[in-house]
């Protein structure tokens, strides 16, 4: 049995990044950029003015306002879309709406409230000349031309994914069109002699078949393109037939027929066709999995087309696909992110892991008072689709773990989120770890002045089991808390502090967001049970054993030497120390 990382690793050494394709940029939604795009415009490519109003010299208004104004004559008006066809004089204005290029002579805009039209115009006076009721600087409501884009700027860099504003962004630059990696082509096959097409009315023992329309259209949300095979039956003859036709696609997926009963058929016709790898994977569902590649000749040339086999009860292979598929099909349109965004949530039912496999159980997941919960929903069994349909997250329970309880942290892969959600920029983080005595405060020190030296903005996190005081006695803070109030923000030029009542002691994941994103690093001090990187502080004389089990370590930090694998660093080498949490999480994000 193979890990669900190594079953991964194969899969993805087996496709390739496919080559680009220009097309309408409209059709490029969702896709990578295959070329860097630089602007051969200014945008906007006058200056402007950002309101209706009054285009004037700044100085013609000083000392305006609303009992003394300042009047100008007006000498013409401008649109957006049509060019100024009068300059601005001393004394003088144009009448200008948002978008209309800035007349010649004026540096600001005056917004039509800030003048007295609207009265002129209620009490029928006369509109060439107006009064003008504030003071503009220079610049005021006007937009510099090339304040969005500058000629000749990188605006998009290769590798970037098209969204919709990526793609409104080449339309101002005039780009019709766009080089984009393109989106592969999925055959889809389903095999099984007790398989339907969803038109058909069910015969006896028969079902419908349902994985070619779900793979289908996991293949479209992850921006590949389906070829429905159609259903092929356990036979060799009808699966070459129906694999023949798939052989032009930059990929293959079939369900079913992989199980011990019938995995021989697939088999022998990979293995007559091309090289068939097949793996149970330990994962929970979906242990049986068979990848390979299927040789073909076109047009003279050989190729290779990859296969991925899932197994066949419904829920199955969507797991599997989203596990196995969903990052080869990525990798393929050129994306770098290929993880599923994960959370921390409380799972809400006990979930036990009997045979030691990765299991992923499905679960509806909400957000209530500032945490995640999971709820399993409802009976588990692989060929239960519905539960999948109630589920908007997989539980991922390791294989070395019996199981969860309800309460328990638990991480979720969020199957509708997108992976680009990933990407957010994280603030890395290191714990510092030990038995009492051990010197972790001192270290902590240590490490903060170090990296204040190297630059770094750092930020330092604490968990006191014994409960804290800081609003003491008398102070406006203190006297809000005992009037009631569940929060108390205090913020001055340079401090701010939160006091904030608790019902449970807050996991890291939950403190970060609070602690913000602007930091370089954080150190914390304790939270051993959290699953952040830990390095540990060792002393001889307490001992050989260490608080955490090596396998949780990142790094023992000790002035001793100990049996284990992992790397060790010498106590009061400061400089070491944080040489290695620069190199291993600073560095490498
Ligand atoms: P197999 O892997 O072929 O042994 O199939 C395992 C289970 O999944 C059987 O109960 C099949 O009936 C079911 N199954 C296989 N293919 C499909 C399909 N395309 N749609 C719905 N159920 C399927
Ligand atoms: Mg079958």
């Amino acid at each position: 049995m193979i890990s669900v990382e190594e079953a991964l690793e194969k899969v993805l050494s087996y496709v390739e990044v496919l080559e680009p394709e220009r097309k309408p940029i409209l059709d490029c939604l969702g896709q990578v950029l295959a070329e860097d795009v630089y602007s051969d415009i200014d945008i906007p490519p006058l200056d402007n003015s950002a309101m209706d109003g009054y285009a004037l010299r700044a100085k013609d208004t000083r000392g305006a306002s609303e009992s003394s104004p300042r009047y100008v004559v007006v000498v013409g008006e401008v649109a957006a879309g049509s060019m100024p066809t009068k300059e601005v004089r001393p004394g003088t204005a144009i009448r200008i709406m948002t978008g209309a290029p800035l007349p010649e002579g004026a540096d600001a805009v005056v917004r039509f409230e800030d003048t007295d039209e609207v009265n002129r115009k209620s009490s029928g006076g006369d509109l060439s000349q107006i009064g003008i009721l504030c003071q503009a600087k220079k610049g005021l409501n006007v937009r510099g031309r090339g304040e969005d884009i500058a000629k000749g700027d990188l605006i998009l860099k290769k590798g970037k994914v098209l969204r919709p504003q990526e793609i409104g962004v080449l339309a101002s630059l005039g780009r019709s069109t766009a080089l984009v990696i393109r989106r592969p082509i999925v055959a889809i096959l389903a095999t099984g002699d007790e398989l339907m097409g969803v038109d058909q009315p069910l015969a006896p023992g028969k079902i419908h078949d349902s994985n070619t329309y779900s793979i289908a259209a996991e293949v479209s949300r992850y921006g590949g393109i389906p070829k429905i095979l159609g259903i092929g039956r356990d036979s060799v003859r009808s699966l070459t037939e129906k694999i023949d036709k798939g052989l032009d696609a930059d990929m293959l997926i079939t369900s079913g027929g992989v199980s011990k009963g019938d995995y021989d058929i697939v088999k022998d016709v990979l293995a007559e066709h091309g090289e068939v790898g097949f793996w149970t994977v330990c994962m929970k569902p979906g242990k049986p999995l068979a990848f390979g590649v299927i040789k073909k000749v076109e047009g003279g040339r050989k190729g290779k087309v990859p296969h991925l086999g899932l197994p066949g009860n419904p829920v199955s292979s969507m797991i599997t696909f989203e596990q196995f598929a969903r990052p080869a099909i990525l990798k393929m349109m050129g994306k770098k992110i290929l993880a599923k965004p994960a959370i921390r949530a409380i799972i809400e039912d006990d979930v036990v892991n009997t045979d030691g496999r990765r299991l992923f159980a499905r679960v509806s997941v909400t957000k209530r008072g500032g945490r995640y919960h999971a709820s399993v929903t409802g009976p588990q069994g692989s060929g239960i689709l519905t539960s999948m349909a109630r589920a908007n997250g997989l539980v991922v329970i390791p294989e070395s773990s019996k199981g969860v309880k309800a309460g328990d942290m638990v991480e979720v892969q969020m199957l509708d989120w997108g992976e680009e959600q990933g990407e957010v920029k994280t603030v890395p983080i290191v714990s510092i770890v030990g038995k009492s005595q051990s010197g972790k405060t001192v270290l902590m020190e240590q490490l903060i002045a170090e990296f204040k030296r190297r630059g770094y903005k750092v930020a330092a996190l604490k968990h006191s089991r014994g409960g804290m005081e800081i609003d003491h006695p008398g102070k406006d803070s203190w006297r809000y808390a005992q009037a009631g109030s569940d929060a108390v923000l205090i913020s001055s030029p340079d401090k701010l502090a939160f006091i904030k009542s608790l019902d449970h002691d807050l996991d890291i994941e939950e403190l970060l967001p609070i602690v913000g994103p602007e930091f370089d690093l954080v150190l914390v001090e304790g939270f051993r049970k959290s699953k952040i990187p830990k390095i540990e502080v060792h002393k001889k004389e307490l001992g050989d054993d260490l608080l955490c089990s090596p396998e949780e370590l990142s790094a023992i930090v000790t002035d001793g030497s100990l049996d284990t694998g992992i790397p060790q660093l010498p106590w009061g080498d400061t400089v070491t120390v944080a040489d290695f949490i620069e190199k291993n999480f600073v560095l490498k994000g």
